[in-house]
């Protein structure tokens, strides 16, 4: 039996993203030649991002008022580079913390002007969105995470604000339909819903990215990589291709509405199950901010957990402990995780359950 992948990230990729990698690792695109070996400034590779990019403004129904750019790193770079580009030292920035990785780019934010929270829902251990919030009309932008991937919360219903509204969305870009034209800013890792690690997507708004500071370093300046079309430097190559065929692969889904209402039915089977069973699982999160992409609960039974993790093992659900600080059991359904893959779980939930009850 194939092993089910939940990992939160790297996380289990399309079978047909992987099929064409291996291919275009092998021969890529009958050059003779590995994708590994081609040259950054070939034709080749700049029509794979220019296709990408357009790609990525297809599914987020933008035109041209909107810029798309990869680069190098992880979401976390993105939390140093939005500040560095954009908050000037007298200048305050609003941060939204509805998780870890919220505040982990409030204190990148910190280094470069001041931070004011807007809300933190440490206090509710993350279990919940605040949607109430008072939003002060001098910010330079508003900063928030779409998607906990740590407790497993989701914005349903982004605040409305007149605040450039700035999103990382690593944990659930392209898992639903969104009027993404209402950022300014949104970027994501890739390593969930995107490929692989190594890229993240930056998607900027023309007249927010004339509002940025200077100079600034080149390599971290959003407008030098805006402008070589993401070939500034030698960008992650590989880690391109492979984003650029897992957008082929939503496209071919039939783009966000049906990856939504896909995702959808996984999580909601998922949390019925855990609530059917009451008894043994613990669904701790905020039911109007559950998470699509990650379910996230305990056991009711502390001492169950062993044997659990070790079921799983067995069964070949792989990854599924909470996260090192919160534990658990964190379940990640991202799109290239498939109904009779959760239904499988699902089983083996039911079958746990009555067994350990
Ligand atoms: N933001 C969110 C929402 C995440 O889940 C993560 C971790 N996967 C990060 C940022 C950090 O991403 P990276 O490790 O790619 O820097």
């Amino acid at each position: 039996m194939k092993p089910i992948n939940f990992n939160s990230g790297p996380a289990a990729l399309p079978q047909q993203v992987i099929d064409n990698s291996i291919q275009a690792l092998q021969n890529f695109q009958q050059t003779g030649l590995s994708i590994l070996e081609i040259g950054h400034r070939t034709e080749k590779f700049k029509q794979i991002v220019e296709e990408a990019t357009q790609r990525v403004k297809n599914l987020m129904n933008l035109e041209n008022d909107f810029e798309v750019v990869f680069m190098a790193g992880g979401a976390t770079q993105q939390f140093m580079q939005i500040p560095y580009n954009f908050l000037r030292p007298t200048e305050s920035a609003g941060y939204i913390i509805n998780g870890i990785w919220g505040e982990k780019a409030a204190v990148e934010a910190e280094q470069w002007g001041t931070v004011k929270i807007i809300s933190n829902t440490a206090n509710y251990q993350h279990r919940l969105i605040e949607t109430k919030l008072n939003i002060p009309n001098n910010l330079r932008y508003l900063h928030l995470t779409s998607n906990n991937t740590v407790e497993g919360t989701q914005w349903k219903n982004f605040p409305s604000t007149e605040i450039p509204l700035i999103a990382d969305m690593s944990s659930d870009i392209f898992s639903k339909k969104l009027d993404f034209k209402k950022f300014s800013l949104i970027y994501a890792g890739a390593q969930k819903n995107l490929g692989a690690a190594g890229v993240s997507l930056v998607v900027i708004r023309k007249d927010f990215l004339q509002t940025k500071k200077n100079p600034l370093s080149p390599i971290l300046d959003y407008e030098k990589h805006i402008k070589a079309g993401s070939i500034l430097n030698t960008p992650p190559v590989f880690a391109i291709y492979i984003l650029a065929e897992t957008l082929k692969w939503i496209e071919l889904q039939g783009g966000l509405a049906t990856i939504e209402l896909e995702n959808n039915h996984k999580a909601q089977y998922l949390y019925e199950v855990l609530e059917k069973f009451s008894d043994v699982y613990d669904c701790i999160v905020n039911k109007e901010h559950r998470s699509t992409m990650n379910v996230c609960f305990y056991l009711k039974n502390e001492n169950l957990y062993e044997k659990f993790y070790n079921a799983c093992s067995e069964n070949k659900f792989i990854g599924v402990k909470g996260y090192r600080t919160v534990g658990g059991v964190r379940v990640s359904i991202y799109n290239a995780i498939n109904k009779s893959q959760v239904y499988q779980f699902g089983e083996f939930l039911i079958d746990f359950a009555k067994t350990n009850g």
